[in-house]
Formats: C-alpha cells, sequence, structure tokens
C-alpha cells in the first residue's frame, strides 16, 4: 500500500478489472469475500521443463512452443477483498530484471491474442495483505523493486505471509533451485510484517494454507471457502490446466513422486468439492471445475475463462 492510499483504490483497480479481461464469473462472492483474479503479464519458460517426462510430441499440441522451445505462461494473482483487507496471492516476476534476463525468459510479452495485458505494474494500489505460495521468482518477483535509493519492498505497509518452511528453504537453497529464490526476493522480506505460516493455518476466516512439497519445500496453496463455494490456487501444484494429468509433473519439481501424490489427494477433494481451481499459469484458462473422465483422468468440466 501507498502511503495515503486507501482500500478503496484497489477496490475501484479491482472493479475495472485492472485492465485484464475478466470471465463470466469474475469476480465470485464466497461469503464475505469478493474473489477475482489479475494477471501480472506473460512470460516464458523451457516447454520440456515444464512438463518434465512428457514427450514433447504430447504437450506440444496443448502448449505450443516458440523457436527457442519456450510456452507462454500467465502469472495470475488471485485477488481477495471484503471491504477490511485486499489480500493478492503471489506477486508475478515483478519488474527489476536486466534487459538480457528480461529477453530469456520474454517477461511481459504482449501476445497479440491478449493485446490489453497490463505490464507489470508495482506496486498495484491498496493491497493490505501479501500471500506469497513460495519464493520462486515468477511469483515473488513483485515483492521488491529497484527505487531511487536501492532494492525495496513494494508492499512496505503490507504484511506478508510465506511459510516457515519456505522461508528455510529459500535462504538456503540447493544448487539447482538456486536459480529460482533469488535474494532480491526473500532478503527483502526482513523489511516488511512477515508471518510465518505453518500447514493448515486459517490466516481469515475461511482462508487456508495448506503445505505441500513436492514442487519445492513447504509451498502454500490456498483454500478461500464458505461452505458453499470454494476456490482454490494451487499455484505450482497444477501450474496451468495442461498439467491436470497426475503424471504431468514439472521437471522444476524437486521431487515427482511427492508432487504425483500431493496432486492426486488435491484433485481428489478439488472434484469432491466442486472447486473452482485457478490456474496460476495457464495463459488461455484462468479457472476451472474439474471433473474424473470415464478412465479416472481429470479433466476441465466447467471452464471459467478471463476473456472469452
Ligand atoms: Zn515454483
Amino acid at each position: 500500500m501507498e502511503p495515503g492510499s486507501s482500500t478503496s483504490g484497489a477496490r475501484a483497480i479491482a472493479a475495472r478489472g485492472w485492465g485484464y479481461p475478466h470471465g463470466r464469473i469474475w469476480p465470485v462472492q464466497i461469503g464475505r469475500y469478493t474473489v477475482s483474479v489479475h494477471n501480472h503479464g506473460f512470460f516464458r519458460l523451457d516447454g520440456g521443463a515444464m512438463f518434465g517426462s512428457v514427450p514433447k510430441a504430447l504437450w506440444a499440441r496443448e502448449a505450443p512452443p516458440d523457436a527457442e522451445n519456450r510456452i507462454l505462461l500467465a502469472t495470475r494473482s488471485l485477488v481477495i477483498e471484503d471491504g477490511e483487507h485486499n489480500i493478492l496471492v503471489d506477486l508475478g516476476c515483478g519488474d527489476k530484471w536486466s534487459e538480457k534476463t528480461r529477453a530469456i525468459f520474454r517477461i511481459g510479452e504482449i501476445p497479440p491474442q491478449y493485446p490489453n495485458t497490463p505490464t507489470p505494474q508495482n506496486p498495484l494500489p491498496g493491497v493490505t495483505d501479501v500471500i506469497l505460495t513460495h519464493l520462486h521468482f515468477d511469483h515473488a518477483g513483485g515483492v521488491s523493486r529497484l527505487g531511487p535509493s536501492g532494492l525495496e519492498p513494494c508492499y512496505p505497509y503490507a504484511r506478508h505471509y510465506v511459510s516457515k518452511q519456505n522461508l528455510d528453504t529459500a535462504k538456503h537453497a540447493n544448487l539447482r533451485e538456486r536459480a529460482s529464490y533469488l535474494a532480491e526476493n526473500v532478503d527483502i522480506l526482513e523489511q516488511v510484517d512477515l508471518v510465518l505460516t505453518e500447514d493448515g493455518q486459517e490466516l481469515f476466516p475461511g482462508l487456508t494454507v495448506h503445505l505441500s512439497h513436492g514442487h519445492t519445500r513447504g509451498l502454500q496453496w490456498i483454500k478461500l471457502t464458505d461452505g458453499a463455494t470454494t476456490v482454490a490456487y494451487p499455484a505450482d501444484l497444477i501450474p496451468t490446466s495442461k498439467h491436470l494429468p497426475v503424471p504431468y509433473v514439472m521437471g522444476y519439481d524437486m521431487c515427482a513422486e511427492r508432487s504425483m501424490e500431493e496432486k492426486a489427494r488435491f484433485l481428489d477433494e478439488a472434484v469432491a468439492g466442486g472447486w473452482i481451481v485457478v490456474f496460476e499459469h495457464d495463459p488461455d484458462l484462468a479457472a476451472a471445475r474439474l471433473a474424473f473422465d470415464e478412465r479416472g483422468r481429470p479433466v476441465v468440466a466447467e471452464r471459467i475463462d478471463c476473456a472469452n
């Protein structure tokens, strides 16, 4: 939150859709909360790394790669407002990249099919609470920015939430994850109001965080429910709708077997509960209700699009 800004600023922005087209259910009302989504922008990662052991012949049909084998990905936040709090879940890649890195990941690409995509804006106005699913750069990049006197928090007045296990993991990143856990997104948390969360913790009435460890240790996925309607935000547990099949685990994941177990459990609950599942990285589908087909495979039962 900028000094002097008010929560009504965020509401007004959310009502406009933050420039990003909302689909027919957005925003959805869950008890006292108005829930919507916001894409911080697109970027690209290697398609092979995104689909792990899945052959390119299969994933390339669903997620067409560019000439350098990179696929288009969104960085879609969950936006939760209750009149008192404006809660943002994950923050995208942020905007403090060198030209070289920006080009490697195509950060800020505006694809022709989504010409109204906003360029990364840091910070968004009126945010009171920031929940970080984990501290990989494409989720926590928007936590800090380069100000006139160096690195500074984007949301110095907001309360931030990250799991204790993920913060520990990020601070002592192993060789494989070191390129994803950047000090500029981790150390900056010492300068903000930080809550270290535990598995199953209720951060707000009806809003709980749930730890998983297959993608990275301590990833917290989000569930928000009023008993009748539930929105879930699995983050990198299911980054896109193309990753619904249980064996479609990212090459980035630290433990594929654990990812599969955690995903299968999540899918069982999501289908049984009729949850609206938000896909953080899906370029084309913001969310969906899910089902199992006649062979028991998880599929999209109801598309909840952003634009169309
Ligand atoms: Zn990640």
